[in-house]
């Protein structure tokens, strides 16, 4: 549900970052090392779990991730590694930078590439899995650890199993941009570079990015089954994913008692609540297929992304999607289609196809009623009033008539609230004459709340987002092995809403360049 600000928490208290007491071991240093068959293996003093692993063979392949030549630190969270309850001092670390880049392996850990399948782009895809990313095993924190690009797999296909410098700057900073913003998603521990050529359109560099979540499962694990036809396997994924995450569905009395239902309704509650928060901030994932739908809710596989610099429903980040089906506007019904698919495949399971229809209900709700509320908080409305609906439609056609730059926007919008005279909203429109209009019903509407509204605003609306041009300068500079830019954009990004005088320039227009730059699927 919304909070006070108007985002969900649901992000940060999946993982707790922050939250979480220090670990007994927080004043060790990692390097503890154990001998292991021959290859030397970095003890951190995390304690391992590996319940997916458990799981059997029908489920992922066991297998080491590959090296990286001659690695180094591209990008490191602090936050991420108190999450996990690293020791302080991992960040100096020469052999935890060996065992993120899979030349050695972690003590307790148990890697695997798990099997998926999925619809992309609406077609059915078949088998997919794990190509390039590695489940190294869970913490006794509950916290999941992957690789993303260690190397290939038995699921790699065509592909070479790696990650190229660029993709993996934009998912380390994009996954801690969105905790910044209050937004569910997977976490990034680090960036590690190697000099090691990969081939994509040019010749570039190999990276890994450490990911870190409660659970990488897709809609697509259980698409895989369904599809396979393989029913116990089903189950126990199922099964696996209430007992861990989804507890409540077990004692539930909705649906009859149907577990399976609950849980297909929860992942429906949760994906509304995601997709309203990506809406409300102007977030557009660009490859929403169902192999890249978390069923945490949480926001995942960043590829081709794009936080809107102009608002445009019609906006698409991906330049591979040419028919736009993952559109900026569509994405919420796009969402709603991968529930049906995943609903398809738990279909075995809930029994009766009413039962899971009732339990997609939900998305039609919960989605527009959590948007609603951002949209209310975005305005500093805390109550609801019936006018509210028109206010919000006619500030969105004007900001889409005219393209006008969705972050400034909001956040001149939130000084506007604290103080009329002081901000230069109209800068923004050229139609001048519609704006007044819609500011005196906007006046009026403020009038009726307690005075806390620029508060609120000031803490819904962020100052700074990712930008593609703000990462493509971090990534050209990283080419050059300066760090500095990546650093920089993850103290903005883990903190957006905070003014960091100094850092206009981060939270301007785009320049004219940034049109230009073309993101794809290649990654
Ligand atoms: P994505 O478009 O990144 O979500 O990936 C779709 C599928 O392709 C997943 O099964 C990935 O593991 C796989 N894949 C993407 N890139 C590579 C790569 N370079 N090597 C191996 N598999 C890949
Ligand atoms: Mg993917």
């Amino acid at each position: 549900m919304a909070q006070a600000n108007g985002l969900s928490t649901e992000g940060k208290s999946l993982i707790g970052t922050g939250d979480r007491p220090l670990r007994d071991n927080q004043s060790m240093s990692v390097a503890t090392e154990v001998s292991l068959d021959g290859k030397t293996a970095v003890d951190t003093g995390l304690g391992w779990v590996n319940r997916y692993a458990a799981l059997g063979p029908a489920f992922h392949t066991a297998l080491p991730p590959q090296p990286l030549p001659a690695p180094y630190w591209v990008g490191q969270s602090r936050a991420v590694g108190r999450a996990l309850g690293l020791p302080e001092d991992w960040t100096d670390s020469e052999d935890l930078l060996r065992a993120l880049s899979g030349n050695r392996p972690l003590a307790g850990s148990q890697s695997v590439a798990t099997v998926y399948s999925g619809h992309q782009f609406g077609v059915w895809a078949g088998q997919l899995g794990d190509g390039r990313a590695l489940l190294l095993g869970e913490t006794d924190g509950g916290l999941e650890i992957q690789l993303k690009g260690a190397g290939r797999t038995p699921y790699s296909r065509m592909g070479d199993g790696r990650a190229v410098l660029r993709s993996s700057i934009r998912e380390f900073l994009c996954s801690e941009a969105m905790q910044g913003l209050g937004i569910p998603t997977t976490r990034a521990l680090s960036v590690t570079g190697s000099d090691a050529p990969i081939r994509r359109e040019t010749i570039e560099t190999a990276a890994v990015v450490t990911r870190v979540a409660p659970s990488f499962i897709r809609f697509g694990h259980f698409e895989h089954f369904a599809a396979k036809d393989q029913p116990e396997e089903l189950r126990r994924l199922a099964d696996f994913v209430i007992d861990c995450y989804y507890p409540a569905c077990r004692t539930s009395d909705r649906f009859a008692g149907n577990a399976y239902a609950a849980l297909l309704e929860a992942v429906s509650e949760r994906t509304a609540t995601l997709l309203a928060q990506w809406q409300a901030v102007g977030f557009c994932h660009g490859v929403m297929n169902t192999d890249n739908m978390s069923i945490l809710g949480l926001t995942l596989d960043y590829g081709p992304f794009q936080f809107l610099d102009g608002y445009d429903p019609a906006h698409i980040c991906n330049h591979s999607d040419t028919q736009g089906r993952y559109a900026y506007g569509r994405q919420p019904n796009i969402a709603y289609w991968n529930l049906y698919a995943l609903g398809q495949a738990l279909l075995p399971l809930i029994g009766e196809q009413e039962l899971a229809l009732a339990a997609l209900e939900s998305y039609k709700t919960v989605f527009p009623a959590e948007l609603e509320a951002r949209l209310r908080a975005k305005l500093g409305l805390q109550q609801a009033e019936a006018g509210d609906r028109a206010l919000i439609e006619g500030i969105l056609k004007l900001l889409a008539q005219e393209h006008v730059d969705h972050t400034i926007f909001w956040r001149r919008l939130s000084h506007y609230a604290a103080d009329s005279q002081a901000t230069p909203v109209h800068d923004l429109f050229l139609d001048r004459v519609a704006l007044d209009e819609w500011l005196r019903l906007y006046d009026a509407r403020l009038a009726r709340e307690d005075g806390k509204a620029a508060t609120l605003m000031l803490g819904t609306n962020p100052k700074f987002v990712l930008r593609n041009h703000l990462g493509e300068l971090a990534i050209r500079q990283a080419r050059d092995k300066d760090f500095s830019g990546v650093a920089k954009l993850l103290a903005l990004l883990e903190t957006p809403y905070d003014e960091h005088p100094g850092h206009e320039a981060e939270a301007g227009f785009p320049p004219d360049w940034a049109s230009s730059i073309e993101i794809s699927c290649s990654s």
